[in-house]
């Protein structure tokens, strides 16, 4: 009796903990594998799905299988925030690898000329995994799919590596990944616990999703903000891959999704047959996952409007990109409305589907060539007729914003000009070295089109993500239609920005608030000790038109003497690249230098509450700002170490988009701290918390939607209609509000994905921000909506004792691409006291 019940004892352990974590268990038993190849598990030290793979042992494996293997070379991309590796295996046949330059060239040539071969050459497929960080069943898998492809031997093997060449990203986002791996390693039991509430289950705030500044990396393909992303848009560009998968995870509850996805959802310049091809490679899936057993669903979920997703992207790059996402086990084992569920059940159907996508390239290699051949056929044939037509963008007075515009289109080898000469259009001065010229003749028009090109009619009301992410509007640039007739030479290499100060002055010194990284020099002066104060008003100086928010240092009574402030000024303007005048005279036309209409400032010294109950994503963006734009230290502070900390340390707290705010007693001490003269700036939901806790008056529209004629089973779709994934909404400014100092323009596209409306204050100089009358600049919103946002204001400032809380209904910061409203919170901090 005791021995069968320690028998069965043993093999129901066995069951959770061992029987599935062995190679047999994943690979083709028909296949016959090379012993000179190294396994994962005599590199990783533990079988495949026993542990989650580390991103360090990861890099082991994949070195040493590009050592053992002639399939596979192996290049190193360059670095995470956190100093990983982002690592590229190629792997395809040894004759492909002899021949693998001219392999590329005529992949690339492909897509620039009007004679292609598509009968007898290769297919590129890029397979990256786990872009989330803690969907890790991807980047699991790729060991085992290297392995596959390194070991597999016979002819199907060899006629799938001739035909293909595989580009293959093991992780496509590393530090993400470890901080996944630790979370789940550390949680783990010998015996394993499939109970839900386990901790092994739920990661502590942030959780590895998101790379090191907390930004979703699959929403960065098109923006190319961080490096991950600008090493594979790199590779991406360099190779044309004609198809590209994104392995994902959604809820424990579900099954494996393959694209299509909705179809209604698609993009409109994704040609029909993008989609109907990726319906046929759907075909190589569902026969794989029968093989296996594997429940699978498509069509019904995920959509490919927003091109900065990695598997929609290649839709408007020739190829076709594919997204897969697997019920996530998150830790090792988990209960499920399927039953258990295993990490290595995850890992299996995500290298089950690597395998099949690979299949798919080779059995369709023809058609899908043909695809990206015609794609930019087609295109160039649409874009001779457009003539000699040309965008130009640019800001007169602000050369790094449209640096950093710029700076995008090469990343996406977009060819621009540098402007022949000084010239207006519609009221706009583009400027020599502050505009470029974006000729819409050229290879990638289409992707030019869909980053410049402003959409307000839809075929669906429901997305996925943003609806809208129109380019020069995010980077508040000027922008319009032109001709090449305007254009010098083309642009080959971005020449670095300017600054610096004009001459030595015994008196002061004057700079504009307009450059981008003005305040990062500002930061740089107050950090110095050196006074520096702002004008309220616009003056005239040496014949020099000076607006609102320009920054004078006078240079006597200072702690540097004369020359040290010179060298000072003029080393800190070239690191921030922005300009300043020299004056020897404080007699203004307008404001003399001495009014008290120039207010003195004050260094910031800012926290960014993070942690439980704030949202990372925009406590992230911030973060990132500060930290790598501006160079201002900014404390992240705990909401779990709020109550005992010092806040006397900080005269400006932000508070992120947050739903819960913070508890009784904190929210007490933050009252209290605001009272003393603190300054707090809130965004989104903060905003509801603030209103209810009476720190801040908020007037907000009250929405009484009902629906009418509306079934059971069209409730979602009716409340989906009324959200706002994302869109851009025009503002007009009150130009001489501190909070708008800097911005040149009376309007200023803003971008926001609330809903939260407010009313308008009945004193117009309280509404520094307002929406225009019809806003809607690009993206979908509802009637409903459009009605409630018409007018009213997406900023409001109040004062609470001797302090001041400044609360944004929109995000200034969006995902690092919003360059054009990030001066909005700068104003917030440096001119709190001026509001
Ligand atoms: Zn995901």
């Amino acid at each position: 009796m005791q021995r069968i019940a320690l028998l069965v004892f043993l093999a129901t352990t066995t069951l959770f903990s061992q029987s599935q974590t062995d190679l047999s268990y994943y690979l083709p038993n028909d296949v016959e594998y090379n012993s000179n190849i190294p396994t994962p598990k005599s590199v990783i030290g533990h079988e495949v799905g026993e542990w989650h793979i580390t991103h360090d042992k990861l890099v082991q494996y994949m070195k040493a299988l590009s050592n053992a293997s002639d399939r596979i070379t192996i290049e190193d991309r360059g670095k995470t925030f956190e100093d990983r590796p982002l690592l590229l295996l190629t792997i395809t046949s040894p004759q492909n690898h002899q021949n693998i330059d001219a392999i590329q060239s005529a992949q690339i040539d492909a897509t620039e000329t009007n004679s292609a071969n598509t009968e007898n050459r290769p297919i590129v497929v890029y397979q990256g995994f786990s872009i989330h960080g803690n969907e890790p069943s991807g980047s699991n898998a790729s060991l085992l799919a290297a392995y596959y492809l390194a070991a597999a031997e016979g002819s199907q093997i060899d006629n799938l590596l001739d035909n293909t060449v595989i580009l293959f990203d093991p992780s496509l986002n590393p530090d993400g990944l470890q901080r996944f791996a630790y979370w789940a390693n550390t949680n783990k039991n010998i015996n394993l616990n499939p109970d839900p509430n386990d901790r092994e289950y739920s990661e502590i705030w942030p959780g590895g999703r998101t790379n090191h500044y907390w930004f979703d990396m699959n929403r960065d393909w098109l923006p190319v903000q961080l490096p991950e992303s600008r090493a594979r848009i790199k590779t991406f560009h360099s190779w044309m891959p004609n198809i590209l998968t994104d392995h994902h995870e959604m809820g424990t509850n579900s099954s494996f999704f393959f694209q299509p996805g909705i179809p209604s959802r698609t993009h409109p310049l994704t040609p029909q047959l993008n989609q109907d091809l990726t319906k046929e490679i759907a075909t190589y899936h569902a026969k794989a996952f029968n093989k296996i057993g594997s429940l699978y669903y498509s069509e019904e979920s995920f959509d490919d409007f927003y091109y900065g997703k990695g598997s929609t992207f290649p839709d408007i790059n020739g190829g076709i990109g594919i997204l897969f996402e697997q019920a996530s086990s998150r830790g090792h084992i988990q209960e499920s409305d399927n039953g258990i569920l295993t990490f290595p059940f995850t890992i299996k159907n995500q290298f089950t589907a690597a395998l099949s996508t690979l299949e798919a390239a080779n059995g369709m290699r023809k058609d899908i060539l043909d695809y990206q051949y015609n794609f930019f056929k087609n295109a160039r044939t649409e874009a001779s007729k457009e003539g000699n037509k040309a965008i130009v963008f640019g800001d007169e007075k602000d050369a790094a914003k449209t640096y950093h515009l710029a700076e995008i289109l090469k990343r996406h080898n977009i060819k621009f000009h540098d402007v022949k000469s000084d010239f207006s259009s519609n009221g706009k001065n583009y400027k020599k070295g502050y505009s470029y010229i974006v000729p819409k003749n050229q290879k990638n028009t289409r992707l030019i089109n869909a980053m410049f090109e402003k959409r307000t009619t839809f075929q669906d009301s429901l997305f996925y993500d943003v609806s809208a992410w129109t380019f020069p509007l995010a980077f508040n640039l000027d922008y319009t239609e032109t001709t090449t007739a305007n254009a010098g030479n083309e642009i080959k290499d971005l020449q670095h920005l300017k600054g610096g100060v004009n001459a030595k002055s015994d008196y002061a010194y004057l700079f504009e608030w307009n450059a981008y990284y003005a305040p990062k020099l500002l930061n740089q002066i107050l950090k110095k000790g050196l006074r520096a104060k702002v004008s309220m008003k616009n003056f005239k100086a040496n014949g020099k038109s000076y607006d609102y928010g320009t920054i004078m240092i006078p240079a006597k009574n200072q702690n540097l003497s004369a020359s040290e402030i010179y060298t000072f000024l003029n080393d800190e303007a070239q690191k921030s690249h922005v300009d300043i005048d020299a004056v020897s005279t404080g007699l203004n036309n307008g404001i003399d230098l001495g009014s008290n209409n120039f207010r003195s400032l004050e260094l910031p010294k800012v926290a960014i509450l993070v942690g439980d109950g704030m949202t990372s994503y925009d406590a992230g963006e911030i973060w990132h700002l500060f930290d790598t734009r501006y160079d201002i230290i900014a404390t992240k502070l705990d909401t779990e170490r709020f109550g005992r900390a010092d806040l006397s340390r900080y005269n400006t707290i932000i508070m992120v988009n947050s739903y819960s705010g913070l508890n009784e007693s904190n929210t007490k001490k933050l009252q209290s701290w605001i009272q003393k003269g603190g300054t707090l700036v809130a965004y989104k939901n903060a905003l509801r918390w603030l209103n209810t806790k009476k720190l801040m008056t908020i007037d907000f529209k009250k929405s009484d939607l009902t629906a009418k004629d509306i079934t059971y089973e069209q409730r979602g779709d009716f409340r989906g209609a009324q959200v706002i994934g994302g869109a851009i909404f025009e503002t007009k400014l009150d130009r001489s509000h501190p909070i708008n100092f800097g911005y040149k323009n009376n309007n200023l596209a803003m971008f926001r994905n609330t809903t939260l409306f407010i009313n308008p204050d009945k004193n117009s100089y309280n509404n520094p921000i307002q929406y225009t009358k019809r806003p809607l600049l690009s993206g979908y919103i509802s009637e409903e909506n459009l009605d409630s946002i018409s007018s009213s204001i997406p900023l409001k400032i109040g004062g609470l004792g001797r302090g001041t809380i400044v609360a944004f209904t929109d995000n200034t910061n969006f995902r690092a691409f919003w360059y054009g409203t990030n001066k909005l919170l700068m104003n917030a901090i440096f001119f709190r006291d001026e509001m």
